[in-house]
């Protein structure tokens, strides 16, 4: 075929010169093309001529690498007790380990738990602190991620997307009117029947990506860069056996937000509260000045709290109480609290709000109300403000690369939450995904592209901390 016969073709010899661990060096790429695909041969030659080293890259693109990725099935599995929950993170950690090491990355290995991690070795000549950047391996439960049928829309029109014609299955501007930013841009959509796995491969792709790019640009200098892919994120799990001390990073930033500029470090305290109303139960003929309703008893506990803080309130810096779970017959009722709040004060008092009336309501109804109340997660924003400065060294990449940065508080939890508790201050930036865990998942090919120069901004700045 005639494609075939352009096969490996030179298309560019580049020449240039760079200082190789502190020494003089010249840098020859050689591109070449094959079928479509660029890959590159990089040889580096120090002052006497010698060969330093060489290596081979295989050039992928964001794009590229994110539609190699989606198609491995990695969705996660609460009922599982295995780490990780399912196997099919594991063959797609390995996949990656294998790319890692072509890469040029140092000490790749996937631990017993599948936690998959390696490091891009200082070519600073200065000491520059080493950071880390992480993202997950596995996709959300709430839909499958399996024979992922990515579809790439180019030069996206603004008109609804028509996922699957046959099923009538439509991305909307109505349920998605952010769609109208993107006009003109190459959109990644799903088929209409799977989750696209955005969340979190395409946090996956920009950072590897990043990597080639550090690789390719050797008078780019930086620190130690840390590497970490994590499994069962969606399940709550992926901080469990996070190694801080082995990951080696002063501080790192996880790639698993959304919108292009994201920038996250406040997410909720969050706390959960299940309380047993204990009744008493008698032949409701009979029942005059017996009977204790614990139904009853449990909807007025409920409704003495305050009626507008809810999620369905509530939205920006707003807390919270949110029932998930009434259960129950007269003898007894078992019921679930959530408790949200950003501040710490606003916190303790919705907890001790609860525990109030607890005392209360045993008081006025003679009866035994159990109480247990347990903390999930806190605010990083207390881990992040005495290291204030990697937010600002985010937010200064994101501007010099015209990201125009969007810093908004998680109404939810996130690892980097837990990261920051266990010692490692961890900032979340946008992948460019949006509508994450349903089919109607896409990311702009841009959102990726601009994901990529900002880790690779982030890496250039630290080493000038
Ligand atoms: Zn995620």
């Amino acid at each position: 075929m005639h494609g075939d016969r352009k096969a490996f073709s030179p298309q560019s010899f580049n020449r240039k010169s760079v200082l190789i661990d502190k020494n003089p060096a010249i840098v020859f790429r050689l591109n070449i093309f094959s079928a479509g695909k660029q890959a590159g041969i990089l040889v580096l030659f120090n002052a006497s001529g010698i060969i330093s080293r060489n290596r081979i890259i295989l050039f992928m693109s964001v794009t590229e690498r994110f539609l190699k990725y989606v198609r491995y099935d990695t969705q996660s599995d609460p009922a599982s007790e295995t780490f990780p929950s399912t196997p099919g993170q594991l063959s797609f950690a390995r996949v990656l380990a294998t790319e890692m090491k072509e890469l040029g990355l140092q000490e790749v290995r996937i631990d017993e738990y599948g936690y998959l991690s390696a490091y891009l070795p200082s070519n600073a000549d200065r000491e520059a602190p080493a950071i880390g950047f992480i993202a997950h391996l596995d996709t959300s439960p709430d839909l499958s991620g399996k024979n992922v049928n990515a579809q790439l829309i180019r030069e996206y029109t603004g008109n609804n997307i028509v996922l699957d014609k046959k099923d009538d299955i439509v991305l909307t501007l109505e349920d998605s009117p952010e769609l109208s930013n993107y006009v003109g841009q190459d959109l990644i959509v799903t088929d209409g029947h799977t989750l696209l796995g955005a969340d979190d491969k395409a946090g996956i792709a920009e950072i590897l990506t990043a990597v080639e790019y550090l690789q390719d640009h050797p008078e780019i200098k930086h620190g130690k860069v840390c590497i970490c892919f994590t499994p069962d994120e969606e399940i709550g799990r992926g901080t469990d056996h996070f190694d801080v001390r082995g990951f080696g990073a002063r501080f790192a930033y996880t790639l698993d937000g959304g919108e292009i500029g994201g920038l996250e470090y406040e997410n909720f305290n969050a706390a959960q509260v299940e309380l047993v109303f204990k009744g008493r139960n008698t032949h409701p003929g009979y029942a005059k000045n017996k009977m204790v309703n614990s139904i009853a008893i449990a909807n007025d506990f409920l409704n003495s709290l305050p009626k507008k803080e809810i999620p369905e309130l509530t939205s920006g810096y707003d807390g919270f109480f949110h029932v998930v779970s009434i259960k129950g017959n007269v003898e007894e009722t078992i019921m679930k609290i959530l408790i949200r709040d950003f501040d710490r004060e606003r916190f303790e008092w919705r907890k001790s709000t609860v525990e109030n009336g607890v005392r209360d309501f045993s008081k006025k109804y003679g009866l035994n109300i159990e109480l247990e109340i347990t903390d999930q997660y806190y605010n990083m924003r207390e881990r992040i403000e005495p290291v204030r400065f990697i937010v600002d060294i985010a937010r200064q990449a994101m501007e010099e690369v015209k990201v125009k940065p969007r810093i908004s508080p998680i109404r939810g939890g996130t690892d980097g939450a837990n990261l920051s508790y266990m010692g490692l201050p961890t900032p979340n930036l946008f992948t460019g995904g949006h509508n994450s865990h349903s089919r109607y998942e896409y990311i702009p090919v841009p959102s990726m592209e601009r994901a990529v120069d900002v880790i690779v901004k982030i890496i250039e700045l630290c080493v000038k901390i």
